[in-house]
């Protein structure tokens, strides 16, 4: 894939870049070395100061880069915004809190390890290098740069190559803030290019968001050099309905849970599960809610659903829903690309699918629901597990025992009674299965890229 930003709502190319050569990468490396070096000379109440300051200036820009972002990959403008707004939040989050989650912790009878003290402390490990996806292009990279940064580590992001103008802005971020020299940049490279990063003995970690076979690929090759990982891979998250839920406030929610981002989010909910006591209730509100939505110009503050972000994306959301078409599914609403400039696909609810279609294990990263009837909680419990991924889970229900069964029994990272997954700062943030291994976000987040190193004295 070039890199350049390709305006998803025309399909036009606005800007390309060249990637970055060797020398130019070497150079990189080389700085973000010498980055960690200084950094690890700073104390906490420094870098939070630099890190308030990135996060001032980012939202200053708050209106700018809304504009970018959704020209770049085709999010409405009144979501960019907020995406910057979230990103400064979570900065400020880490300036605040990073001292506390990285405080020493000392045993209270080190008699017991025959010590006269003994416990553990984090260091910083080094450069991380960050592979990060378009869909959301600051959140995704600030929420592993900020924790990163506040820990004391440099960081090295390769964006994904239909954002490089967002690549650019995050490029400068942290220097323009206070940062020393070196302690983040971007590589403008291509996927193929990572490898030699990864491999490169300045990296010491390294972290990636983004699709499965993506995942495994850097997984593999930091295996074989034994370093760290965290991955943040896709998902298919269920959604489940039961006859004691307010299915009204549960319709309302679940169209948001799907279209945010145009329904390409890795946490929305993607499998709506419906007892059938409430099944046709549930099936006809939310499928006509779905169909009301405004599909646009994301430019316009009143669209609900811009283009998907890339013409492959949209093939690919497109052949998932001709699959299941072919192979017998009821397409409630939607279901048709439209002839328009752009790479538009309409919000679209589907109901009867079965195991031999691909859309029944496959993630549709894009405005596309199922609905799917079962008898009771267990059978809920067994449809929403019947996939690899395990990212996170909704549930709606006023039943407490119930309840207590699906935060119990459902296979994902997270578990969301009566409401929409979301990410916040406070909260840990990642999945289960092939959804990915570790956490971002919170005290897990800041701990994932520290050596945790035990102290004991005679
Ligand atoms: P993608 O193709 O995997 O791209 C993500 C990043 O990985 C990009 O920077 C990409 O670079 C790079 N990349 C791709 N193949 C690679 C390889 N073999 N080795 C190293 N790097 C590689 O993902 P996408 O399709 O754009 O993004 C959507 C996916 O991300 C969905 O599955 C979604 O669920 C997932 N996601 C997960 C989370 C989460 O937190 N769990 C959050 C957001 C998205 P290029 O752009 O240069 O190819």
């Amino acid at each position: 894939m070039a890199i350049a930003t390709v305006n998803p709502t025309t399909g036009l190319v606005e800007q390309e870049f060249d990637p970055i050569d060797e020398t130019e990468i070497e150079r990189r490396i080389a700085a973000a070395a010498d980055g960690f070096v200084s950094l690890s000379k700073t104390s906490f109440e420094e870098r939070a100061g630099w890190m308030r300051a990135a996060a001032d200036l980012l939202e200053a820009d708050v209106d700018e880069l809304a504009r970018l972002i959704t020209v770049e990959m085709g999010r409405p403008i009144g979501q960019s915004r907020a995406e910057v707004l979230k990103s400064a939040k979570g900065m400020r989050f880490y300036a605040d809190h990073a001292e506390e989650f990285l405080a020493p912790e000392w045993l209270p009878d080190p008699s017991a390890v025959n010590a006269s003290a003994a416990g553990t402390r984090y260091e910083p490990i080094g450069v991380v290098l960050a592979v990060m996806p378009w869909n959301y292009p600051l959140w995704q990279a600030l929420r592993f740069a900020a924790p990163a940064l506040m820990a004391g580590n440099a960081g090295l992001l390769k964006h994904a190559s239909n954002v490089p103008q967002a690549a650019l802005y995050l490029d400068t971020l942290f220097e323009r803030g206070g940062f020393p020299a070196g302690s983040f940049a971007s590589l403008l490279i291509p996927a193929s290019g990572v490898e030699r990063v990864l491999r490169d003995k300045r990296i010491a970690a390294a972290t990636l968001t983004g699709s499965e076979p993506a995942g495994r690929s850097l997984a593999a090759i930091a295996g074989s050099e034994v370093k760290h990982v965290v991955l943040e891979l896709g998902g298919s998250d269920p959604f489940i309905v039961m006859p004691t839920a307010d299915v009204p406030a549960a319709v309302s929610v679940a169209v948001k849970a799907r279209v945010q981002n145009s329904g390409q989010s890795c946490i929305a909910a993607k499998r709506f599960i419906v007892h059938s006591d409430v099944y046709d209730e549930f099936l006809g509100l939310f499928a006509a809610r779905m169909g009301e939505l405004s599909v646009g110009d994301p430019l316009d503050e009143s669209t609900d659903v811009g283009p998907i972000a890339t013409e492959s994306g949209r093939d690919e959301l497109a052949g998932l829903v001709d699959d299941a078409r072919a192979k017998g599914a009821d397409i409630v609403v939607g279901g048709a690309t439209p002839d328009r400039a752009g790479w538009f696909y309409p919000p679209t609810v589907i109901a009867d699918v079965t195991p031999e279609m691909r859309l029944f294990a496959e993630e549709a990263f894009g405005p596309v629901a199922t609905v799917s009837r079962v008898a009771d909680a267990a059978e809920a419990v067994k449809l929403a597990n019947s996939t690899t991924f395990g990212l996170s889970s909704a549930v709606w229900t006023n039943d407490p025992a119930e309840e207590d069964l699906f935060v119990r029994s459902l296979a994902a990272g997270g578990v969301f009674v009566n409401g929409m997954t979301a990410s916040f700062p406070e909260l840990p943030f990642g999945g289960v299965k092939d959804s990915g291994v570790g956490r971002e976000l919170s005290a897990a987040g800041i701990r994932e890229f520290c050596n945790l190193k035990t102290v004991w004295k005679g």
